[in-house]
């Protein structure tokens, strides 16, 4: 227990979790001061406390006693992978924003939802910084948004035309309203920002609001129309997609910049939409005397012009820097543009647009030779020199499927990076080429810090099928860790060597009192190398029934699969059975129908061994 300003905070973790509960809320005093001070409303209730249980997904905010996951409590080693400051500063948050102030319908839950998540990613800037924060929370928002964009969920984060008032709990009320108050907040300006929200909680304390009332409040504390906003980004669907084209002239030092808007209006589609977005931008130049921004309104037209003085030729132009906004962008840059900007960007996000355009071309079938080359290197020297670890990341999953010498030196490289993540993705890259030559490189980082490490060393170094594989992967299973992390490994590496020599292993983890992620993992090492053992049928199939029936998504994931692994046609009749089971929940019936379809692929597979699957 610790407290801030007389207020208790409190984390009840169970009996024998105590050390690894301090580390997993080491932060939360700090998160309640931070929350308190920049919201400019002292944490109002009387204690703060959060729970962990067992058999439950995420956090509940219930007012000053949150419940979570028992699965959030790390130890100091797994903090090296990842921490879950992201769930508790999500859920202390809510504490303001879905207990102090609440919405009042379920069409306006993302003044629950958005503002959770949003200060979650506010908390990462300021704990970790802005590189952070723009890559893990700005854009990662922006684009679990346009993905579900791209799957088809199309609909305003506003709207009183939902299905049920659990459908109201997707990405649009999490990501997509987060992208949007990040906006709002870059729109208004720190100051104006911070007033409104101050402003928001004090005007509507304990009790429900309504969004046009949050919108009434910021008028009402910075004077600015915020109309438009709301009604393009809240109340109506859609993102612009941008095509921006440049061109200098070096007679009168000026860079002309259009601007068209190329999305449409779906005309089949029931929700209101924007066919034309007006929207400030910055957007950052940087020629061979330094960089600066210039501020442009985009009108609601279809295409506009910006003619912008610089001092000489313009080696970079980022539209949108910081990419603040909810976007596509098609912007034309040569080879070198690209390279420049993505070594020379201060923006973090201008350096991974940049590399994410080099990882398409690198790739691409209309590359010269030549020129792959030239990017392989490029992206090659920045996995070992970016300052920021997400595109060391990036760069180092960009190269995964290059076959340039330049990628492979590099990536084994990164395997000594200092952070965690990039060593993780550095290996994964690595193991495409499935190369035993690299056995012995992946059998060191069996004893890396880091799990996720282990991890990807352990998949990678049973993918080489090398000789020495079976003993190193056998003898992690000897090695205790946090929720047996490291034996986990050892049976997912044993699953990629896919040696049979690992039966016995494989039945002795799925026996009763073995821990469920062991458990999991023996079941799908069983599915790659059970097919000759009568046995193993048997039991993947009873615990497929099993799992299924009590609700248990993990083990009944892993069975699923260990099914479609083993490829045994029976396991049609059984998938079947289940599916007959009303009760099953639809996550668990979207799951169940998958495997049905990959097993029947690999049933006929097997049943004409010398027919090529399509
Ligand atoms: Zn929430």
């Amino acid at each position: 227990m610790s407290e801030y300003e007389g207020i208790p905070i409190i984390t009840n973790v169970y009996p024998n979790e105590v050390t690894e509960g301090k580390v997993t809320a080491a932060r939360l005093p700090e998160m309640v001061k931070f929350f308190s001070e920049k919201t400019g409303l002292k944490y109002p209730y009387a204690k703060y406390a959060q729970t962990t249980v067992r058999d439950f997904g995420g956090g509940m905010e219930n007012i000053s006693a949150t419940t979570q996951t028992d699965n959030m409590i790390h130890d100091a080693r797994t903090e090296l992978d990842s921490n879950t400051d992201g769930l508790q500063s999500h859920e202390l948050a809510h504490q303001w924003f879905g207990d102090y102030v609440t919405c009042r319908d379920w069409s306006d839950i993302w003044l629950n939802e958005s503002f959770a998540t949003y200060f979650q990613g506010m908390w990462d800037e300021h704990k970790l910084g802005a590189d952070d924060f723009l890559y893990s929370d700005v854009k990662a928002n922006q684009d679990a948004y346009l993905n579900a964009w791209r799957q088809g969920n199309r609909h305003p984060i506003v709207t009183k035309n939902y299905a049920s008032p659990d459908s109201v709990f997707d990405t649009y009320a999490y990501p997509r309203g987060g992208a949007v108050l990040h906006m709002l907040r870059k729109t208004l300006g720190e100051d104006n920002w911070w007033r409104a929200i101050n402003y928001y909680l004090r005007k509507y304390a304990n009790q429900p609001v309504e969004t046009e009332q949050f919108r009434i409040a910021i008028e009402e504390s910075t004077g600015q129309a915020m109309d438009w906003f709301f009604d393009e980004w809240l109340y109506k669907m859609g993102h612009p997609i941008f095509r921006v084209t440049q061109d200098y002239d070096p007679a009168t030092k000026a860079l002309k910049l259009s601007v068209e808007q190329l999305q449409t209006i779906d005309s089949s589609s029931q929700f209101p939409q924007v066919a034309l977005f007006q929207t400030p931008v910055e957007i950052e130049i940087g020629t061979a005397s330094g960089t600066h921004l210039e501020h442009v309104q985009i009108r609601p037209k279809k295409e506009q012009t910006f003619t912008l003085t610089v001092d000489s030729k313009p080696l970079l132009v980022n539209f949108d820097y910081r990419g603040t906004l909810i976007k596509e962008v098609q912007f034309q840059k040569t080879t070198e543009e690209l390279a420049y900007q993505l070594t020379r960007d201060e923006d973090v996000l201008g350096r991974i647009w940049a590399l994410n355009q080099l990882a398409g071309r690198v790739t691409g079938a209309t590359t010269a030779a030549v020129e792959k080359e030239r990017i392989a290197n490029e992206l090659a020297n920045v996995i070992t020199r970016d300052k920021f670890w997400g595109v060391r990341l990036d760069a180092a999953a960009a190269l995964a499927n290059v076959k340039d010498p330049s990628a492979r030196a590099a990536l084994v490289a990164a395997t000594r990076d200092s952070d965690a993540r990039v060593r993780a993705r550095a290996v994964t890259s690595l193991a495409v080429s499935k190369d035993p030559s690299l056995a012995s490189l992946y059998e060191r980082l069996l004893s890396d810090q880091s799990y996720a490490v282990i991890k990807a060393a352990a998949v990678a170094l049973g993918e080489t099928r090398s000789s020495g594989a079976f003993e190193s992967l056998a003898k992690l299973l000897n090695t205790r860790s946090w929720r047996d992390n490291i034996r986990v490994s050892g049976l997912s590496g044993l699953a990629a060597l896919q040696d049979k020599r690992a039966l016995d292993i494989a039945f002795r983890y799925t026996e009763k009192g073995n821990p469920l992620p062991l458990k999991a993992a023996a079941l799908r090492l069983l599915g790659k190398i059970g097919r000759d053992d009568p046995r193993s049928f048997t039991l993947i199939a009873d615990t497929a029934s099993k799992a299924f029936a009590n609700g248990d998504f993990n083990l009944a994931a892993a069975a699923g699969e260990a099914l479609v692994s083993l490829g045994d046609p029976r396991g049609l009749g059984v998938l079947e059975q289940i599916g007959q089971d009303s009760s099953i929940s639809r996550r668990l019936k979207e799951q169940l129908s998958q495997y049905q379809q990959l097993l029947r692929k690999v049933a006929a597979g097997a049943a004409n061994p010398g027919v090529k699957q399509p």
